[in-house]
């Protein structure tokens, strides 16, 4: 039926929308079967210091391949696994995956681990215990796990949340706000959240580098984080210009293609050595 054909397109919203579940639905009994076979991957991307060019921490990102429908997305999956709740088996395979490879790492690089973590795991009571039980298990110092949390989270902003986040702190885990700029304003979150250690600006407005509004924008939420203690993260570099830019702004750090990809656990192994041998 074509797209156009008036009165009752409605019907055919209502058919996507179910073959949308039901694709949702076939992805998350996958996804839980991933979860069990460990068909689940971490990849970790560097994060380089601007001034000194070192790499002083990894970011862990999840991979899926699926076997029929090839590499799935983060993007795709994480959504799916918050809403059939799935995702505390995820994010905890990946802060224990993720602690495991970081504690291995100390043996040649003294990197610190970034991973990702969902507002609804932030939410769950058990959490911090669960970060506890990893670093002791892992015997990863707890200096070097930092716990990237996107800024919807913090909208959301409620006592399990911010307790959560507390307690984490004091045990002595960097706090970093992830996707900066793609909803609120900083002041506030500088304002409620003094846990926080770093802010990872948005990537659109890197993508946006070269130009006067987006340079603006980073100069500014780059003095009033670095007025707080806070530093700052240029995520999705993908040009030397954006680079030149991120310094003169006088962000403390980047992580993009540019530098480096997402790479396998091996590849960065080769990496580390590399550079402690050069
Ligand atoms: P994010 O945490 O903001 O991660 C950055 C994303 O940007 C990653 O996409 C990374 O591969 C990509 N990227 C890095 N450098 C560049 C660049 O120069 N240009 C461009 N265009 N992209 C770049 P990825 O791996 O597809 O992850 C997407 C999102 O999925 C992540 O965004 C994060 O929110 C989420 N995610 C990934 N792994 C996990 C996880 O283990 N747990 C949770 N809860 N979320 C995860
Ligand atoms: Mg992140
Ligand atoms: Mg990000
Ligand atoms: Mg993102």
């Amino acid at each position: 039926r074509a797209k156009d054909s008036g009165p009752d397109n409605t019907a055919m919203f209502d058919t996507d929308d179910r073959d949308q579940a039901r694709r949702q639905l076939a992805l998350s009994t996958d996804l839980r079967g991933a979860l069990d076979h460990d068909d689940l991957t971490l990849e970790y991307q560097p994060i380089f210091d601007i001034a000194s060019g070192r790499i002083t921490a990894v970011e862990a990102l999840a991979r899926w391949n699926h076997p029929t429908l090839g590499v799935v997305s983060p993007a795709t999956f994480v959504p799916v696994a918050e809403r059939t709740g799935l995702i505390n088996s995820l994010g905890l395979w990946a802060l224990r995956t993720a602690c495991e490879q970081a504690a291995e790492w100390q043996a040649i690089s003294d990197i610190g681990m970034r991973v990702n973590v969902s507002a609804l795991q932030l939410r769950q009571p058990n959490f911090v215990a669960e970060v506890t039980a990893v670093l002791l298990n892992t015997k990863l110092p707890v200096g070097k796990l930092g716990l990237e949390i996107t800024e919807t989270v913090w909208l959301a902003d409620t006592v399990q949340v911010r307790d959560a986040l507390t307690a984490l702190h004091a045990l002595g885990v960097s706090i970093l706000l992830d996707d900066l700029g793609s909803g609120h304003n900083s002041v506030t979150y500088l304002n409620r959240y003094p846990v926080i250690e770093a802010f990872k600006i948005d990537q659109a407005y890197i993508q946006a580098m070269p130009g006067r509004r987006p340079e603006a924008i980073v100069s500014a939420i780059v003095s009033l984080a670095h007025a707080f203690d806070v530093s700052v993260v240029g995520e999705g570099v993908e040009t030397q210009t954006q680079l030149d830019r991120l310094r003169e702004s006088g962000c403390d750090l980047a992580q993009g293609f540019l530098l480096a990809g997402p790479a396998s656990a091996s590849e960065v192994t080769s990496m580390l050595l590399e550079r402690s041998a050069g």
